[in-house]
């Protein structure tokens, strides 16, 4: 919503006037830093890029480290090719090669970036420059950062804060500069077979229909840029809401997967070729 209406402000629109919407999407990506990089090898299995979340979170930028990391994966699958081991004693010297890598190198330097900014905007940036000065240190050797769906805050807390309970924010889609999410989905071109097991597992629905439309008011409405969860009347009780999911919109961007404040979605992947089709982007 806050895109939507940044489009509408005179000096943007001016730049997209006679421009026409060809191709929409969204995707999450991994800015945690250096300390949420789990470790990167098992048994037959090597994590590369933004699967190991090689991200560099002050610069937003992931592509020389995915090329980096797959380089230094397919040189590690070589050896192991030679001695037929895929063990994870073998693969073992993938983890040696990114310890030894500038890619672990630039990964350290910003490794409390994202956890400077805990406090909010100004002592993010204040320890940001700090950062710089010492090398990437900042102000602490490191930091630890929640998950990111426990800084949501409950509605009485929001509440508490402002003295007010927040306003939901609509913008009149003009098909034009701003679009219905329906529009974005189309634009997307994700596909996914009808028929299909839900590719989104929901562990409790009875949190969803009950616990958070009290505590949280369902954020998963908002959060989601493809319109899969809504909020529908329940037919069984009366005055009462329940969540009505639709997959087959599922822009794969996995946002509900990480920011459902109980973590009762599960995003598994659905069956292969489906999702979005982002030709040209
Ligand atoms: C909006 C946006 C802007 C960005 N801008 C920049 C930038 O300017 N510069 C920069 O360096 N980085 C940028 N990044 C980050 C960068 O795009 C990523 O860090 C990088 O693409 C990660 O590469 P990857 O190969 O690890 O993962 P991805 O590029 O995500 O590739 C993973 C591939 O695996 C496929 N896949 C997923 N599941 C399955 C499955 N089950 N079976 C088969 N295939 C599967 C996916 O379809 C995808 O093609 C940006 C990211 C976003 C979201
Ligand atoms: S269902 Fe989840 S992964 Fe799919 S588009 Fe919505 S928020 Fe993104």
């Amino acid at each position: 919503m806050k895109f939507q209406r940044y489009k509408t402000h005179s000096f943007v629109r001016k730049i997209l006037e006679g421009g026409t919407m060809l191709h929409y999407g969204a995707k999450t990506i991994p800015d945690n830093g250096y300390f949420a990089i789990p470790r990167l090898t098992s048994d037959g299995l090597m994590l590369c890029g933004d699967s190991a979340g090689m991200l560099n979170p002050q610069r937003l930028k992931g592509i020389h480290l995915a090329i980096k990391s797959g380089l230094m994966a397919a040189e590690t699958i070589y050896e192991c090719l030679k001695n037929n081991d895929f063990s994870a004693e073998a693969l073992k010297s993938y983890q040696t090669r990114f310890d030894n890598s500038w890619a672990r190198e630039e990964l350290y330097k910003t490794r409390n970036f994202h956890a400077g900014f805990k406090g909010g905007l100004l002592p993010g940036l204040a320890h940001g420059m700090f950062q710089m000065m010492t090398g990437g240190k900042g102000l602490f050797e490191r930091r630890v950062n929640k998950h990111d769906h426990e800084y949501m805050c409950k509605l009485d807390e929001y509440g508490r804060h402002t003295g007010k309970l927040p306003e939901k924010e609509t913008i009149k889609p003009d098909n034009k500069y701003t679009f219905d999410k329906l529009t974005d989905v189309y634009k997307s071109g994700t596909q996914h077979e009808e028929e299909q097991p839900s590719h989104l597992v929901i562990t409790d629905t009875d949190i969803c229909n009950n616990q958070c439309t009290e505590e949280y008011g369902n954020p998963c409405r908002h959060f989601c840029p493809a319109q899969v969860y809504e909020m529908v009347d329940d037919p069984d009780r009366e005055g009462k809401l329940k969540l009505q999911l639709t997959p087959s919109n599922c822009v794969h961007c996995k946002t509900c997967d990480i920011a459902d404040p109980y973590q009762v979605i599960r995003w598994v992947v659905p069956q292969g070729g489906e999702g979005p089709n982002y030709e040209n982007m």
